[in-house]
């Protein structure tokens, strides 16, 4: 953490007051370095690990220099995955509540219509996966025209999933005159290919070592068999006794054996990889993240960016084959300023791939063994505890930032000519309401959606039952998530 507070910036009170709903106390190093320069608008290359507090280094400064009263998107940010560009959107939208800020997600495999009709609102900020995104620029459904800022987010590994020809396609679409804003955790030559044909003048700002592991994760290697890892894995599960554990496996196959044999060892288990259906994928993180259940068993789809709280054990089930993945692996755990373990399991094949990880991620990785038959005997009844104990879900900061609006549905929108300014002008005249009391406003064609802030959800639906909007008389209810 930096000696420094959010308020010694440039920064509104809407959007602080969201930091501090989000219990952010002090700007992380990265932040300390970010905000400033975002704030006036220079492009910045800036290398950090996830976890470092880097998605709130951009979303702070972005949500604060969004004009509220432009409709049309001012910020574009790229991720590699849905899933991040979900993690990151809602941050977006955590941090930009209570300036009422919209933030969309767009990706694949999700009906480019519903996008295209959550594109057509009032939108400042839009988070998306490249191909999706010049999807909807190329056929007119994105406006790029007042888009001042872009944000290239995990831009390595974007280039590692073949997105780079995606990427330019889409930099070439923009507006010149904006600010650029490029996040890697690793910094290979490509990026500078990038950088020099869209940047300008960029300040470098470098938080960690390239590639280094975070401090507080101690690392461990073990040896083993591949045909006893299985069992290997029951050992150090029972050793270690996680509360929050992931598993990380070469391929899809690996994962379902692995999960099947947990599963059928009643351990608190799911698994994520890359064939499940978009809404699965997303349903098992959210999960995770309010600790459903304990072992997250993954591809590597899991690894990049994306934040779960208190993940207290990695354990590469399969060793890294590439050195990046094994720092992004890692870097689940140990995160804002936790400490953490990872243990990979390692055979005599992999052996000469060890040293070239240590170096890349300049960890101190010990080479371990594995529990023993007494630690293990010793751990069973903790591990059996445990096991059995009931589930505590744990709250997300973020639902704590929400926990005073209540969104509320009207069935009537665009074919009854109602416009946010017709919500804005009855609730804001209501008693003891202001204009700031009221969030997010979502016109569809037959119904639309208001966010009401503040605690003042229950009393704006009791009289706006009698009231009447732009005339009209609408039916209203508090809206099913
Ligand atoms: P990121 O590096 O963006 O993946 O963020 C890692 C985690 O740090 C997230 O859970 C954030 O909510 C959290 N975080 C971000 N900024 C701060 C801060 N200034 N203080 C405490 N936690 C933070």
């Amino acid at each position: 953490m930096s000696s420094s507070t959010f308020t010694d910036y440039a920064i509104s009170d809407p959007i602080i007051k969201a930091i501090d709903a989000l219990e952010y106390n002090q700007p992380t190093p990265v932040q300390a370095r970010v905000i400033p320069k975002v704030l006036e608008d220079k492009d910045v290359i800036v290398t950090s690990q996830t976890g470092s507090g880097k998605t709130a280094s951009f979303a702070i400064p972005l949500c604060e220099k969004v004009d509220w009263l432009e409709n049309k998107p001012q910020v574009l940010v790229l991720t590699p995955t849905r899933e991040l560009a979900a993690q990151v959107s809602d941050e977006m939208k955590s941090i930009g509540r209570y300036k009422r800020v919209n933030s969309v997600a767009i990706y694949g495999r999700q009906s480019f219509m519903k996008q295209k009709t959550m594109l057509k609102q009032k939108t400042h900020i839009v988070v998306g996966t490249p191909g999706r995104v010049l999807d909807h620029i190329e056929k007119g459904t994105l406006s790029v025209e007042c888009l001042k800022y872009v944000v290239l987010d995990e831009a390595d590994e974007m280039l590692n999933m073949g997105f780079i020809d995606q990427v330019s396609a889409i930099l070439d679409k923009l507006p010149t005159s904006r600010t650029t804003m490029l996040f890697s955790a690793t910094f290979p030559a490509d990026i500078e290919g990038l950088a020099k044909k869209y940047m300008i003048n960029p300040e470098r700002i470098q938080i960690e070592t390239v590639g280094k592991a975070p401090q507080l994760i101690t690392h461990h290697v073990m040896e083993v068999e591949e045909g006893s890892k299985l069992s290997l894995l029951s050992d150090v599960t029972v050793a270690e006794n996680p509360d929050s554990c992931i598993i990380f496996c070469r391929t899809q196959e690996r994962v379902k054996e692995v999960f099947q044999y947990l599963d059928e060892r009643d351990y608190s288990a799911d698994l994520l990889h890359g064939a499940m259906v978009q809404e699965d994928r997303f349903e098992v993180m959210d999960d995770f993240k309010r600790g459903e259940f304990r072992y997250l068993v993954a591809t590597d789809v899991a690894a990049r960016g994306i934040d779960v709280e208190d993940i207290t054990l990695v354990i590469n089930f399969d060793f890294p084959l590439e050195k990046e993945k094994y720092v992004h692996r890692t870097g689940r755990t140990g995160r804002a300023g936790k400490s953490g373990k990872a243990i990979t399991f390692m055979t005599s094949y992999e052996q000469k791939f060890l040293e070239e990880i240590r170096e890349y991620s300049q960890a101190d990785i010990q080479l371990s063994n594995p529990p023993s038959v007494e630690e293990v005997k010793a751990n069973r009844t903790a591990f059996q505890e445990k096991m059995e104990a009931p589930v505590v879900l744990r709250e997300e900061k973020r639902e704590k930032v929400n926990q005073d609006i209540m969104k509320l549905y009207f069935n009537g929108g665009k074919k009854k000519k109602i416009r946010a300014v017709d919500f804005v002008g009855t609730i804001a005249k209501l008693p003891g309401m202001s204009a700031q009391d009221i969030g997010i406003i979502t016109i569809q064609d037959n119904h639309s959606y208001v966010e009401i802030l503040n605690g003042k959800g229950p009393s704006v639906l009791k009289v706006l039952k009698n009231k009447s909007i732009k005339g009209k008389k609408l039916k209203v209810h508090e809206a099913k998530k």
